[in-house]
């Protein structure tokens, strides 16, 4: 038996069977509860019932990035680096997307696992975060594959240890505002769990269908059946399978539909500010999403007397939950302070952060806006097919790994 791993100072025991992480892009527990309820989801109901049904916390900013490598690395983004979606990169002082592996601080669980000889299988929707997930793999030993389902015919043995993945199943390539985006990823999932059969696998989706839908909408309720069926063959063929989420996702509109967005720009403007930089960390490519609206924002000001200012102009406004300097916000969510701003602020439940109206593309929003970014998006589901022993504590997204690989309890029969 091969001996248990340290990664990133926490100690991980070999698989007894395949290990199928699964993140369900910004899953607000309450779909998987509404689903359930409706009947739409039969073998997560059995999950539950002889499994482990818990409710963890994400990491703050609840966005996608920090998220995913939090759950692959085992530790808060203070350690592996990767603060948001979109920071300010002080050292060319440009904004830019955190997709590149050289802004990640520290290896993955699946590098380490796959250095000490395991098979490794990671299927994410966007390309954006492939090569995050899948750093530090080595593509020509036959044991790891990566792809993304968005360009899984592109795919190569030398890039991504896979051919034309998209000959594993026979599907179109998705679009990447669909619901088929993801059902691409369970599918090349269970067909990869038949051929290859890796020691760990990690399926990571798309929040699309949770930004349009609510818990419960019908559309909500197909999108998590066709995920119930394939878990149902993945847990057939003798994995064990963790669930869990980046995030939630909160409803962000008032009653006519309109979304509730406070614009800092022009609040800073008004209190005489005029050297700010407001950096939106949910900003990514993909606009019908959210417009690059979201629950948490981070200022870079000038001077001491400019933050006082900045924190002036937000007391009291309608909306702000929080406001933070850099070390507050650093201590209290485990972030790196060279990747934050002087100031964070946070939006109440019901609102998001915009910069001003003319940065914010909301042309493909036809759906009344729902996001995530803040506190009230912590809330992820923690669902696993196996009984935990009682002394697996933690909480967060990203102890998924340890409890799945150190504190299952063995079934004797
Ligand atoms: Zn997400
Ligand atoms: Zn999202």
């Amino acid at each position: 038996m091969n001996s248990p791993l340290t990664v990133n100072g926490r100690e991980y025991s070999w698989p007894q069977q395949p290990l199928v992480a699964v993140c369900i892009d910004g899953s607000q527990p309450e779909y998987i509860e509404e689903a359930i309820a409706g009947s739409h989801m039969a073998f997560t109901q059995k999950m539950l019932d002889s499994g482990t049904d818990l409710r963890g916390h994400s990491v703050v900013p609840s966005f996608t990035n920090p998220n995913n490598l939090s759950i692959v690395t085992g530790v808060p983004p203070k350690v592996h680096g990767i603060s948001g979606n979109f920071f300010l990169d002080p050292e060319s002082g440009q904004e830019v997307m955190m997709n590149d592996p050289k802004f990640l601080r520290t290896g993955t669980l699946f590098q380490a696992f796959h250095e000490a000889g395991a098979k490794i299988a990671i299927v994410t929707a966007k390309d954006k975060l492939r090569r995050l997930l899948g750093h530090g793999l080595d593509y020509t030993s036959g044991r790891a594959i990566c792809f993304s389902s968005e360009k899984a015919n592109e795919t190569t043995l030398a890039e991504n240890g896979i051919e034309n993945a998209q000959s594993l199943v026979d599907r179109p390539i998705p679009i990447v505002y669909s619901a088929e985006l993801s059902e691409f990823i369970f599918d090349a999932g269970a067909k990869l769990m038949q051929s290859f059969r890796p020691d760990l696998m990690y399926l990571s989706t798309t929040d699309y269908i949770q930004h349009k839908h609510a818990p419960g909408a019908p559309v909500a309720n197909a999108f998590y059946a066709m995920m119930d069926g394939y878990l149902a063959k993945l847990d057939a063929m003798g994995a064990t399978i963790a669930l869990t989420a980046d995030h939630g996702m909160k409803a962000k509109h008032g009653s006519a539909g309109k979304p509730n967005v406070i614009y800092l720009d022009p609040l800073f403007v008004q209190a005489g500010l005029s050297n700010f930089r407001v950096i939106l960390p949910i900003t990514d490519p993909y606009v019908v999403h959210h417009g690059a609206l979201g629950g948490f924002a981070t200022i870079y000001l000038d001077s001491q007397s400019d933050r006082a200012r900045a924190r002036e102009a937000l007391d009291g406004v309608t909306g702000v939950e929080k406001v933070l300097t850099r070390n507050e916000a650093c201590e209290l969510f485990g972030l790196p302070p060279d990747r934050i701003g002087d100031l964070v602020v946070i939006s109440t439940g019901d609102h998001v952060l915009g910069s001003a109206p003319e940065k914010h593309d909301l042309s493909g929003l036809k759906d009344p806006l729902r996001s995530h970014g803040g506190l009230s998006e912590q809330r992820v589901p923690f669902i696993v097919n196996r009984c935990l022993e009682a002394d697996a504590t933690g909480r967060r997204n990203f102890d998924i790994f340890n409890h799945t690989l150190n504190h299952v309890v063995e079934d004797d029969s």
